[in-house]
């Protein structure tokens, strides 16, 4: 049978404060299936503001310095004060900021203070929803070393939520054996939202925000671009890794693995579908790509030798020169002759003259050619491998539009479709490719939303 039970998981935006909590009540009662419910810490109000879990790490390291830190710790129960009040609930606020108070000052570590933003905020919001509230303490865990611990973390919640038909969970942290707290990586209470999703079975991961899902460009560049519908895991990381953040990269493996779409979605607009992440790409907007996105700096270095590629070795002692200067490689793209390596200008800083002096000296090329300020724009979509002809309409699009492409790289998924621009063409190369494959806008977007939500 089909699980009725979904999983909702909302960022800080979405419960930064009174206003934004009873837009999220409203989104969890309007649809009885949103059973388990996980939040982060309050996040920005508006652009500037700040974030509870930043102001917790601020009083952590005051502490640390011997510097007052109760202006700052003010702010924060200040905000948690008028959130209650807000929303007419009283869950005794003043003893749990006197407990975290005695806890810093008696050294506490600065997961467990950093923590602390999730948890009030999951216990307020328990109660003003009335659901359970499950603490994160003892059924996320984390082995000694801080290691997590995927499958005893599922055993473990899945026992804890069968005792609950509606909870709400904090994210970001769970604990260690001997009981100390753990938090995961900034941005980690989307990993929280993917396990208690997987532990329960559920049928969908909804990851609550504040755009509505995924652009297929960066709006900053193209205007008003359509939004992606569903997205599949394998083009959302290339579209990740060339520069577009989003959901926590962990977030994605568990319900990966359990098989659960995740759905982005945005609390200030619940009537908007969003963008689903699925484990195949699907045929929708009618266009082959899924997406474009891009990252300016870098640096293609060519290198020719005649009968290269009869010369054993030739690429290890090639590629082991930059791995003794510690400069990972981005791409490597190769001809019969010719080997190419692209590396971001951030690793190589200023060893690229010793880099050069080294690759004439152990490989003896026939020639180098360097090009710096370099950007990389990769043309992404699960689509094109079946599609003849896509490479010559993406070539074509920057010929017309006189942008100069000084690399190529096709990955073997022949999903992805990499070129090599100069820096001033980066954003006419975006536009170029994105008109030629998706045309025209779509109703008013945000001007100011990322390619993908955080
Ligand atoms: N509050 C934590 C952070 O700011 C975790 C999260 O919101 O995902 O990193």
């Amino acid at each position: 049978m089909k699980s009725e039970i979904k999983t909702a998981k909302f960022g800080g935006s979405s419960v930064a404060d009174a206003i934004q909590i009873q837009k999220i009540k409203h989104i969890i009662t309007s649809d009885p299936s949103r059973k388990y419910i996980v939040v982060s810490a309050p996040g920005e109000r508006f652009k500037g503001d700040n974030k509870i879990t930043d102001l917790l790490y601020l009083c952590k390291t005051h502490i640390d310095h011997n510097v007052p830190y109760d202006q700052i710790f003010q702010v924060i129960c200040d905000r948690y004060t008028a959130m209650e009040a807000g929303l007419g609930v009283n869950t005794g606020l003043a003893g749990r900021f006197d407990e975290i108070r005695a806890r810093l000052q008696s050294g506490a570590t600065s997961d467990y203070i950093a923590s602390r933003g999730e948890y009030l905020n999951a216990v307020i919001i328990a109660a003003y929803i009335g659901f359970d509230f499950v603490d994160a303490e003892g059924i996320v865990l984390f082995d000694q070393k801080g290691k997590f611990l995927f499958e005893d973390t599922n055993e473990a919640l899945r026992a804890e939520l069968a005792k609950h038909k509606r909870a709400v969970l904090p994210g970001f942290y769970g604990s260690k054996p001997n009981g100390e707290i753990k938090t995961f990586s900034r941005g980690g209470a989307d990993i929280s939202g993917a396990v208690v999703a997987r532990a329960s079975g559920a049928a969908v991961y909804e990851n609550w925000t504040d755009v509505s899902g995924f652009l297929m460009a960066d709006p900053r560049i193209v205007h008003n671009p359509k939004a992606i519908g569903a997205i599949s895991y394998k083009e959302l990381r290339e579209l990740s890794y060339m520069g577009a953040s989003v959901l926590h990269e962990s977030a994605i493996y568990p319900a990966r693995l359990a098989n659960i779409p995740i759905n982005i979605r945005n609390t200030n607009a619940p009537e908007e579908p969003g963008t689903r992440i699925i484990a195949e790409t699907v045929e929708e907007n009618g266009s082959i790509i899924t997406g474009i996105a891009g990252n300016r700096d870098f640096t293609v270095i060519n290198v020719y030798k005649n009968m290269m590629s009869s010369e054993l070795g030739f690429i290890r002692r090639l590629l082991s020169i930059l791995e003794n200067y510690g400069i990972p490689v981005e791409h490597v793209p190769s001809g019969v002759d010719t080997v190419s390596v692209v590396v971001a200008n951030a690793y190589l800083n200023d060893k690229l003259g010793d880099v050069l002096e080294d690759f004439e000296r152990r490989i003896q090329p026939d020639s180098i050619e360097v090009f710096e300020n370099m950007s990389l724009i990769a043309t992404v979509g699960g689509r094109m491998a079946s599609r003849p002809g896509v490479s010559a309409k993406l070539f074509a699009a920057l010929y017309g539009a006189g942008v100069n492409i000084r690399m190529i790289d096709q990955g073997s998924s022949e999903m992805n479709i990499i070129v090599g621009v100069e820096n001033r063409d980066f954003e006419t190369a975006i536009r170029a490719i994105y008109e030629a494959f998706v045309g025209g806008g779509e109703p008013e977007k945000s001007a100011d939303s990322p390619v993908l939500a955080d």
